[in-house]
């Protein structure tokens, strides 16, 4: 049984809270989602916005290798022939080879929101398939509201179904578009239908309101449904679609289909982060197959279970989809995950007991300083560099100073930072302003080293956070700074503690420059 993904993150995926691609990043999304070998992209619905139809435009000049484009619309309008109907008359024009309409099955929305006969929504479908087919589109027929609609009046919905069907619609999927479906619905629903078309081409479209988008999907497969729509990440409206990244996964390492190749589904935790950057999201940790804790140990027994056979805590290897075990450094974990850890980052002195008690050292009294090296991995790894002596400053700090200024009646803050750096034995002063302290002086120390060091400029911060972690000492209590990074490769965190909240993010600002600039000559040499 040859199982169809059909994706639509750049239209149902656009439609969630928060999500606004530009044309530019459709295309960047479009090529990736062809990478990785998906069957169907659905792009977008023309003529509904300017940036759908300028997408659809670009389109135009996309090499798609695995991936047929599909443009989004709905049934003709009521009263009208479907030659007239500008949404459909937009689909054609957009030049794609298939298109994806959606109709009505659930009664009370022909009656109550379409304000239509239960007849002439039956019209509809069949018309604007059978119209899209005669224009030489593949059709795929998206049944909106089908298992709200099955419940309702399970005769309607299948005869909805039926008349797209009749038509000569290539592939129905059946859609829990309010999302709120249990797996045995579905299952009953899917089923229904088989029995009444047997010659159809089933799909599923989830959605996640019940916490169910991939069970729903995963149970629509087993009750023999071969299309499947959804979206990376699980991005979508409201709580979101059937997450793809979950769902190609299972369906090809736990329920024996193949789906894409194996080397594909080793680009799947890329995807799914560069989804997130360009969406301008936060990645998933948590996640399952492609989040950064996905395989991440923490604690001995796990780790010493982990590093002598992996499958006693990993469900599946992180490798096979493109993840990897991240161990993770704290007091709970003693000589064995420093160990791993240290191998998991190449660093290899494993043999050498000297070296490993240097290292550990190092962690114990950073930890009583209140560090914590959880989630500040590129923090461990300098550690490590300079424990074992091998860490080469880029620079080196004279002083630094932050001003903050408060004007009483403009009600305006403007904040200034000085840093005198060392470079290269070259001594330089740089001041910077910005929103706050960290800020001023994150600016000052960029505009000091980019000159030495232009791959800065590829590096953003991307989250700051402040922990206060002894709080009985009333306002002397150490604040732990946590600061995560990304270029256009990799994201790191790096952490700083001070009694001084300043002082804390100056640390942790600092190696995240550091990092940067040892793993950037680190690849190079
Ligand atoms: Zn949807």
């Amino acid at each position: 049984m040859k199982i169809l993904l059909f994706d639509t993150t750049l239209r149902d995926g656009s439609q969630a809270e928060g999500i606004s691609f530009s044309p530019h990043d459709k295309m960047r999304i479009a090529q990736e989602l062809d990478r990785i070998g998906l069957h169907y992209i659905e792009g977008g619905w023309p003529g509904s916005n300017p940036k759908d139809n300028q997408f659809f435009q670009d389109a135009r000049k996309l090499k798609l290798k695995n991936a047929r484009l599909v443009a989004f619309g709905s049934t003709r309008r009521k009263g009208i022939k479907a030659a007239y109907d500008a949404n459909l008359k937009a689909i054609i024009e957009s030049g794609v080879p298939a298109a994806c309409i959606f109709g009505k099955s659930w009664d009370m929305h022909v009656t109550h929101a379409l304000q239509t006969t239960l007849e002439e929504n039956l019209a509809m479908i069949r018309d604007s398939v059978s119209y899209l087919k005669s224009k030489k589109l593949e059709v795929i027929y998206d049944a909106e509201h089908f298992f709200d609609g099955f419940r309702a009046n399970h005769a309607y919905a299948l005869k909805t179904v039926a008349a797209a069907h009749e038509a000569g619609a290539d592939m129905i999927a059946l859609c829990d578009t309010n999302g709120g479906c249990l797996p045995t619905q579905i299952t009953a629903g899917v089923q229904s239908v088989r029995r009444a078309l047997p010659g159809a081409i089933l799909g599923i479209h989830a959605h996640n309101d019940s916490g169910c988008g991939v069970a729903n999907t995963l149970a629509a497969v087993e009750a023999g449904c071969t299309l499947i729509q959804g979206t990376i990440n699980g991005i979508g409206e409201r709580c979101g679609n059937a997450d793809l990244t979950v769902i190609i996964p299972n369906l090809q390492l736990k329920m024996g289909y193949k789906v894409i190749s194996d080397e594909q589904l080793r680009w799947l935790t890329e995807i799914a982060r560069s989804v997130s950057e360009i969406a301008n999201l936060v990645p998933n940790d948590r996640q399952p197959y492609v989040g950064n804790s996905a395989f991440a140990h923490k604690g001995g027994i796990h780790v010493s279970a982990v590093s002598r056979h992996s499958a006693t805590y990993e469900h599946v290897n992180p490798d096979v989809v493109g993840n990897q075990r991240r161990i993770i450094v704290s007091e709970l974990s003693g000589k064995s995950s420093v160990l791993l850890k240290s191998n998991e980052l190449r660093l290899d002195f494993s043999k050498d007991k000297i070296a490993t008690q240097a290292i550990l050292d190092a962690v114990k009294k950073r930890e009583m300083e209140g560090y914590h090296f959880e989630g500040a991995e590129a923090s461990f790894q300098l550690l490590v560099e300079k424990a074992l002596g091998r860490y080469k400053p880029y620079f080196e700090l004279k002083n630094y100073h932050v001003g903050l200024e408060r004007d009483g009646r403009h009600e305006q803050m403007i904040c200034e930072a000085t840093v005198k750096l060392s470079v290269r034995g070259r001594v330089n002063v740089t001041a910077a302003k910005g929103d706050g302290p960290v800020n001023a002086l994150d600016n000052a120390l960029r505009r000091a080293l980019e000159k030495f060091y232009p791959s800065l400029k590829g590096m953003t911060l991307t989250d700051y956070k402040v922990r206060v972690i002894d709080a009985t000492a009333g306002t002397a209590a150490k604040v732990r700074v946590l600061i995560e990074s990304r270029d256009k490769k990799d994201e790191w965190t790096t952490t700083g503690v001070s009694t001084n909240l300043i002082e804390a993010s100056w640390l942790a600002l600092v190696e995240a420059i550091e990092y940067k600039l040892f793993k950037d000559m680190r690849r190079m040499s």
